[in-house]
């Protein structure tokens, strides 16, 4: 596979969009590590890995974060450019599958990203009599030579041995990843925010929405950024329509008005990189350093967070239901300090 020993700065790379957007987004740790490890070994670990698309064009399939840092880092860092491996492969979908395959091996998934992965490779090996055959040639990657006839099920079967799971999850994978592709052509930010868990909906709820018009499927999109029920305000074939639909609630159960909505959504983000942080302190101490105050950091890390929370929103203000009044000092809202100094018959 390998043809060449180039480097980044020897050659001109592509990014492609399509092939970018199929990237799940790497998190502020996940950075955070890459950018230890390359500083740690003084060199880029691994190569990136490019393919030459039907125009001659060297085409990234692995390696963009590393290769963004490159280009952001070239002129002031001392370490060289990473090695870039050339992989052959005749086309496009080859090149789609070769991305998945590598996906599903190397990295930390998220269970709806996987599912999302192997469903894409389900249905791309999946036999289609509607997709003319190039030259023999349609994905050399996944020509592991199926077991006896061209069926879905043993597609299926081929799928479910490479990956471990089981032929019923690879076919219900496949109706997921169908359900995303119809979301990705609606919203790319979304499919990719749904797949790794940042806009939060259920497979089964996913496959629901995709088959919903497209116009319907941005309202819903709609729905899940504001926090509200997926399916809320469709006039038509929602399952669970009720006259007062679900929406979403503070601490003590009450209903968030609109306007409040972004103060609880970020309050429950911080809460989320508050417990990240934790973590972190966490490891620094598994690290046994002798000299290290355990104690004396454990301490302040439970006053840390207990500083941090107390300016959480923790309720909508039950004296004036969010409009701000002198109680709530005109933020709608109180913390959880201020509402546990509400007489219990007020905070009903
Ligand atoms: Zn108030």
């Amino acid at each position: 596979m390998k043809v060449s020993q180039l480097t980044a700065d020897d050659v001109e790379i592509y990014i492609d969009s399509e092939f970018k957007a199929r990237l799940p987004a790497q998190s502020e740790q996940e950075r955070e590590e890459m950018i230890r490890e390359i500083e740690h070994a003084g060199r880029f670990v691994g190569t990136i890995c490019c393919w030459r698309d039907g125009k001659g064009a060297l085409t990234l399939l692995d390696g963009h974060h590393r290769y963004d840092y490159w280009l952001g880092r070239r002129e002031e860092t001392p370490i060289g450019p990473p090695v870039v491996e050339e992989i052959l492969l005749p086309e496009r979908e080859a090149a789609l599958d070769w991305m998945d395959s590598h996906a599903l091996a190397g990295r930390n998934l998220n269970s709806k990203q996987a599912s999302a992965i192997r469903g894409r490779r389900y249905n791309r090996k999946k036999p289609a009599a509607h997709r003319p055959k190039k030259g023999g040639q349609i994905a050399p990657l996944s020509d592991e030579g199926e077991k006896g006839g061209q069926t879905a099920p043993l597609s299926a079967a081929t799928v479910a041995d490479e990956t471990g799971v089981s032929e019923d999850t690879i076919k219900r994978d496949g109706q997921y990843a169908a359900a995303l592709d119809v979301i990705r052509k609606v919203n790319g930010k979304a499919a990719t925010d749904l797949e790794s868990g940042d806009l939060k909906l259920s497979k089964s709820d996913t496959i629901k929405m995709a088959a919903l018009e497209p116009a319907d499927i941005s309202h819903c999109l709609k729905n899940l950024r504001y926090g509200s029920k997926w399916n809320e305000g469709l006039d038509n074939g929602a399952p669970e329509k009720t006259p007062q639909p679900e929406q979403p609630k503070d601490t003590a159960g009450r209903v968030i008005p609109e306007g409040l909505r972004d103060v609880f959504g970020v309050s429950r983000s911080a809460s989320s990189m508050l417990n990240s942080a934790a973590r972190y302190i966490n490891e620094v101490l598994k690290l046994d350093i002798p000299t290290m105050p355990q104690s004396a950091v454990k301490v302040a890390l439970k006053d840390l967070k207990a500083a941090v929370k107390a300016g959480l929103a923790h309720a909508v203000c039950p004296y004036c239901k969010g409009r701000g009044c002198q109680h709530c000092g005109q933020h709608g809202y109180v913390t959880k300090d201020q509402w546990d100094g509400i007489p219990e018959e007020r905070r009903k």
